[in-house]
């Protein structure tokens, strides 16, 4: 057995992801996963391991968690995240939080507290703001532009959707009408996975004591529906851990898919009888075989300190490292370089 910590940045299409925004990409991965193996190499177990390296990501605002995360179909930012720990099957959930850009924060309390397992909406903004979370900041002007562009409503903030007056609701009323023709066809891009910058967060790892816990943090798709709570709000499809099964998982893409799949079981459930590797594998196989390539990714680790880490989209960023050794291994495309089994 050899402790371990692999974090993944989302599976997508990545088609704006060049340049220096794939650098800090990379960057952002490497650096969560070196927080991930800094407590491990304190003697945290691996539920904190896994909170250092989500909590990286989510406060980097380079992905689409946290600081970075996407907006719905209003222009807001609601966030979903789940955290499992695999020695007693412990979980918190949360979904459509806009309170705190550490949601999974507010998933370990209700997993430590162990009353309930997901609060949703007000009820977790309540929990977040209770326990002093940091606040969300507000989105960038470069994801407003990203929303106008995706809604295709000529705004650069969702306040100016305010207007008075009848000529300028009938024109409001076009206006909708065009921008829901539009958002339909942006949202059959992302349910086909090409969402543009599809950077959900997550983390899996083994502790010294041998020690599972699983960890996901998202902002959702681009342009989702008011109180839509994806796969990363639900334990067993966007994250699952257990110590009895010898595994843990986090996926990531299109949660439609993985919630019906209830793919972070599925996988824990392979890996305890074939390893990460094979896990891995062949939970995007039957993601596949039921809805298509581009439906996500997932990365996965075992009992033994093995890894996996599959998808079957065009990249998932991905990164490894091991308590007492230097490397990291960061890679994004599927020719890049990275250990498996
Ligand atoms: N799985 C996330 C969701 O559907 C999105 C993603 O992984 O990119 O909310």
């Amino acid at each position: 057995m050899s402790a371990v910590i692999l974090v993944h940045g989302g599976a997508g299409l990545m088609r704006t992801l060049e340049g220096a925004r794939l650098q800090a990409y990379r960057d952002g991965l490497a650096e969560s996963a070196r927080a991930g193996r800094a407590a491990l190499e304190q003697g945290a177990g691996a539920v904190e391991a896994v909170l250092a390296a989500v909590r990286c990501m989510e406060a980097s605002g380079v992905f689409n968690a946290g600081a970075g995360s996407c907006l719905d179909e209003e222009g807001h930012a609601t966030l979903d995240a789940a955290l499992m720990r695999g020695r007693d099957r412990a979980a918190g959930a949360v979904g459509a939080c806009a309170a705190t850009l550490h949601p999974t924060d507010v998933a370990r309390d209700l997993m430590e507290e162990g009353r309930h397992v997901l609060l949703v909406g007000e009820g977790a903004d309540r929990r977040a703001r209770r326990l002093g979370l940091p606040p969300l900041p507000p989105p960038t002007v470069e994801r407003y532009e990203a929303w106008a562009r995706l809604s295709g409503r000529h705004i650069t903030r969702p306040e100016d959707l305010t207007t008075t007056g009848q000529a300028e609701d009938q024109a409001e009323d076009q206006a909708e009408d065009q921008a829901e023709d539009q958002a339909e066809d942006q949202a059959e891009d992302q349910v086909a996975g090409r969402d543009p910058e599809g950077d959900t967060v997550g983390a899996v790892a083994l502790d010294a004591q041998g020690r599972l816990a699983a960890a996901v943090s998202t902002g959702g798709l681009w342009l989702k529906a008011r109180g839509r709570v994806g796969d990363s709000a639900l334990p067993g499809a966007g994250c699952y851990a257990c110590d009895d099964l010898g595994a843990a998982a986090s996926a990531t893409g299109v949660g439609e898919r993985m919630i019906r799949a209830v793919t972070c079981k599925l996988a824990c459930d392979i890996a305890q009888r074939e390893g990460a590797a094979a896990a891995a594998r062949r939970a995007v196989d039957d993601l596949e075989r039921r809805f298509g390539v581009d439906s996500g990714g997932l990365i996965v680790v075992d009992r033994l300190g093995r890894i996996g880490a599959t998808f079957n989209t065009h990249g998932m960023g991905r990164a490894l490292a091991r308590p007492g050794q230097a490397e990291v291994v960061v890679a994004v495309w599927p020719e890049d370089p990275f250990p498996t089994g």
